[in-house]
């Protein structure tokens, strides 16, 4: 059996596909969602889900959250006697997760769909597979949260084209990210946002508050500052909720066997958590320009994480687009529910119109590079971006680069993740040294080229032209479990994207004519096919199949109609 599981900051959720549409799987206690907590109880057990989460005030040093914040990293947090990695506790909660299902199906769950935010790098997802893996789950496919929303929204059985944004602010992460549909594929055009942006940082803003109004009354202990944060952090996170039903509600705590209240307005919240509001502004922005998309022609905003509830969100969220979300699927239960979806994709189910999904790669690959400027001055360590974020995957784009200097032997590229023009900020995944000729004298262009597959799989091809020299270099998965022969068979699938798209034959073909009718025209009209000529080109420099596809169609279109040579 395969479920769908959203493996949350906050709280995390599992679905099945069961006689043709998506069902949250409640947990050991009836709810639907679980929290995403693990402690060690009192007889050294661990415990997982509410009664974790019960502990974590009165036990901190014995308990763990948020701990998807730390994902990718090798951060451990001590729990008692032993220290754990994050994937080590996203496991214990997948676990705990798969044997709710096990128990609601009375049948053996093997394999889970794992939803991650779009903006989650490589070492990320690398550590979210490992956590199923070592929850004895087969990992079927890490989706994008924002694409299982869309499938929750039933995106795919829309009659209209236009795109929807999905807006997800969950307990520790901000994602926007534009969802299309196109031809039956559906594919994630654009993502961008904050993962350091969620409701435990309005949590903050409500402790803030309830510190100016309590004063005094709070002081800690050094050793017991931690008990003293979660104990107001989880009085501040009943106070929000209740702020998203009402105009004022209570803070209450119980500190050193004393009860501390105080009332916190509405008014006096949204004012504190302003800064926040703010920074929701700008992922939106960047993701509509990334994908280059106008507000006006979204079909649908749509809500997704349990922080979208606040008012003061869905009010900043209205104000931004000028129209309200849509928010009709409870926004804690959209993502489990849309990875059910894919996972009833998996296992072919009639019920589900066929199709394919594509994603987009989160985040920008690159070498890195240094700079002369006019004055001589060398700037090393900077960031050359080959595949973009947001380039829909599998891709493969390559870009010249030449040596700095004119008697240098050997070039080492540094293969780099990240948005910073500086790759010390960004993550290193390996290095490739590539040898050069005596005596190029500085004038030799060096093809760097990157290939990037679905799965994680990144190919790296440099060549010198004209020498013969070449060097290539994989980038996957240490985890993938797949066999060498299932390797083989994806890395030639990516041999297939390897040609140029100008010499692809359909775009040579086209760009033949072109050249045919620009040796037959003169004037004016010679000057026209002289601009397509270059325009095409320019499309086919940016590598992006669609995009090539549809330029080529009315290059071919314009071809025709100058020809005369129209075939209705
Ligand atoms: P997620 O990471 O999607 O599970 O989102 C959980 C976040 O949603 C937490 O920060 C919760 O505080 C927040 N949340 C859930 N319900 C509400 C509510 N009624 N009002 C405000 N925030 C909520």
């Amino acid at each position: 059996m395969l479920v769908g599981i959203d493996l949350g900051t906050t709280n995390s959720a599992v679905a099945v596909w069961r006689d043709g549409r998506p069902e949250l799987i409640p947990n050991a206690v009836g709810e639907l969602l679980t929290p995403s907590a693990v402690s060690v109880g009192d007889d050294g057990a661990l415990l997982v889900g509410i009664a974790a989460r019960e502990r974590q005030a009165t036990h901190p040093g014995l308990s763990a959250a948020i701990f998807k914040r730390r994902m990718g990293t090798a951060e451990e947090v001590r729990l008692g006697k032993r220290s754990y990695r994050p994937e080590e506790l996203s496991a214990m909660v997948l676990r705990s997760l798969k044997a709710d299902a096990e128990a609601f199906l009375g049948a053996p769950v093997t394999g889970a769909v794992i939803t991650v935010p779009a903006y989650f790098n490589d070492r990320q997802r690398k550590a979210t597979r490992r956590a199923g893996e070592l929850a004895g789950l087969n990992v079927e496919r890490l989706i994008n949260e924002p694409t299982a929303a869309a499938l929750a929204y039933g995106i795919h059985e829309l009659e209209e084209e236009r795109p929807f944004l999905v807006f997800d602010l969950g307990g520790g992460t901000f994602d926007v990210s534009l969802v299309e549909i196109f031809d039956g594929v559906i594919e994630v055009r654009a993502s961008a946002g904050d993962n350091r942006l969620g409701g435990e940082d309005f949590n903050a803003a409500i402790v803030a508050l309830a510190r100016d109004a309590l004063g005094e009354a709070l002081k800690a202990k050094p050793a017991e500052t931690a008990m003293l944060d979660e104990v107001l952090r989880a009085a501040a996170e009943r106070t929000r909720r209740a702020l998203s039903e009402s105009d004022s509600a209570p803070f209450q705590i119980v500190w050193k066997g004393e009860a501390l209240a105080c009332d916190i307005t509405a008014a006096a919240f949204e004012e504190r958590a302003q800064p926040l509001v703010d920074r929701l502004r700008d992922p939106v922005l960047r993701a509509l320009r990334d994908g280059n998309v106008r507000a006006d022609t979204l079909s649908e905003i749509v809500m997704v994480g349990g922080a979208t509830r606040m008012p003061l969100v869905r009010r900043a969220v209205t104000r931004m687009f000028g129209r309200f979300p849509n928010a009709r699927i409870n926004p804690d239960h959209a993502i489990a529910l849309g990875a059910a979806v894919q996972a009833g994709l998996k296992s072919r189910d009639a019920a589900l119109k066929e199709i394919r999904l594509t994603d987009v790669c989160p985040f920008t690959l690159g070498v890195d590079t240094a700079h002369r400027d006019a004055s001589g001055k060398v700037t090393t360590g900077l960031f050359a971006p080959i595949i973009e974020r947001n380039t829909v995957i599998p891709t493969s784009r390559s870009e010249v680069f030449s040596p700095m200097e004119a008697h240098q032997q050997v070039v080492t590229f540094g293969i780099y993740q990240g948005e910073s023009r500086f790759v010390a900020q960004n993550v290193k995944l390996g290095q490739l040294d590539v040898p050069l000729p005596k005596d190029h004298r500085g004038l030799i262009g060096i093809d760097v080229r990157f290939t990037y597959d679905v799965s994680g799989l990144l190919e790296i091809d440099v060549e010198v032209p004209g020498t013969g020299t070449r060097r290539q270099l994989v980038i996957r998965d240490e985890e993938d479990r797949e066999s060498e022969a299932d390797f083989a068979k994806r890395r030639q699938l990516l041999e297939a994207l390897k040609v140029h798209p100008r010499d692809q034959a359909a775009n040579a073909a086209t760009l033949a004519r072109a050249n045919q009718l620009f040796e037959n025209r003169l004037g004016h009209e010679r000057q026209v096919v002289g601009e397509w000529i270059a325009h095409f080109e320019g499309v086919m420099a940016r590598q992006d199949p669609r995009e090539i596809e549809t330029a080529r169609a009315e290059l071919e279109k314009a071809i025709d109609a100058m020809d005369g040579e129209q075939y209705l």
